[in-house]
């Protein structure tokens, strides 16, 4: 397999800057060069980490939510998706699905179900989302006549073009049941626009393309969908715990939501 070490990776200038090992010296410096910039992106990103978590606690606790296609991944960083699931109902269901190699070498530390439930690791291109649909890895682990958590987390801001976002959307959740969801974050400057145009140029330098969107931008990406409350905010402030509600607004620089398919 070819990990293609020489050329920065997002996954793995995410997982460096989030304290990760599973990194090189190509993403290490990509990755000190867009922090130049864009300072507060580690604290961004945990912040995003953890509105995952509670994304998932939530869905699992109170909406009843037993499966979950999680594309975009990322390398595995406690807790997983699949733990905060299954903290709540040990029967819970996840299928993981990212493109970079790295992640798939590293899968194995998300095929850790408890006996109940089930993980399942798929790689694949998010944007051909018939591949995703028809794989064995979805078919097999979730039951498309109950509801589905689509979790799309920091993933949406390397696909720059918002019409692709939402046909990729739109294809996806088409054949999920009622009752199914959409949880998604996405990077934004609206908070900080100095620091995030800098780094979003940074990271489109290093050969990986980024955007940046407003707010009206993320907002149409659930057209069709009921938002829960509190809608499209800067993700600490969904739901937020001890942690979260410290954090400075011009810190957190990626907008979260989540919405119901009627
Ligand atoms: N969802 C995780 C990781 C975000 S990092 C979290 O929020 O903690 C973004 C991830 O999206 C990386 O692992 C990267 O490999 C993946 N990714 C980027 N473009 C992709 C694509 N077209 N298809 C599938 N995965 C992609």
């Amino acid at each position: 397999m070819d990990l293609n070490t020489d050329i920065p990776h997002s996954a793995r200038i995410y997982d460096y800057l989030l304290g990760g090992k599973d990194n090189y010296p190509a993403d290490r410096a990509a990755a000190a060069n867009i922090v130049e910039g864009w300072r507060h992106l580690p604290i961004s990103m945990r912040a995003n980490r953890n509105f995952m978590a509670r994304m998932a606690h939530r869905l699992a606790a109170e909406h009843g939510i037993r499966q979950f296609l999680d594309i975009g991944t990322g390398l595995p960083t406690s807790p997983n998706l699949h733990e905060v699931a299954q903290a709540v109902a040990p029967e819970s269901r996840v299928v993981y699905v990212d493109n970079d190699p790295i992640v798939l070498v590293h899968a194995r530390a998300l095929l850790t179900s408890t006996p109940e439930g089930t993980t399942r690791y798929l790689e694949a291109d998010f944007r051909d989302p018939d591949t995703i649909l028809e794989s064995p890895e979805l078919r097999e682990a979730l039951d498309l006549d109950r509801p589905v958590a689509l979790s799309l987390i920091a993933i949406l801001h390397f696909i720059v073009d918002d019409a692709e976002v939402r046909r990729i959307i739109d294809r996806l959740m088409e054949p999920l049941a009622p009752g199914s969801v959409l949880a998604l974050s996405t990077t934004t400057a609206d908070s900080a626009p100095e620091e995030v145009n800098a780094g979003v140029a940074a990271y489109n330098a290093h050969g990986i393309p980024t955007v940046a969107r407003t707010k009206a931008e993320v907002e149409p990406f659930f057209d069709g969908l009921e938002l829960l409350d509190p809608g499209v905010v800067l993700v600490h402030h969904w739901h937020p715990d001890e942690e979260a509600a410290r954090l400075d607004d011009t810190h957190v620089t990626i907008y979260g939501g989540v919405a119901r398919k009627p």
